[in-house]
């Protein structure tokens, strides 16, 4: 490798911030945090799972069953 171009490779923590587990990749930074993993991501578990952090789908599922009460 040439010197002094390549960033520090770190043996990162990544934390999952849906199902909590913690594992270790290679990477430059030295920790991560990610809201799915191959863990608990629906293509994975093969279960319906809504990821949603920010309460978009609550929000939808709302005016939806508002719209559908008329
Ligand atoms: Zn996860």
């Amino acid at each position: 490798m040439k010197p002094d171009i390549h960033p520090t490779y770190h043996q990162a923590q990544v934390v999952c911030g849906s199902c909590h587990i913690t594992f270790t990749i290679g990477s430059t930074q030295p920790e991560l945090r990610v809201d799915v993993c191959s863990n608990c991501h629906p293509f994975f578990t093969g279960k319906q799972t809504i990821v949603d952090t920010a309460g978009q789908v609550e929000r939808f599922q709302k005016r939806l069953e508002r719209s559908t009460r008329l």
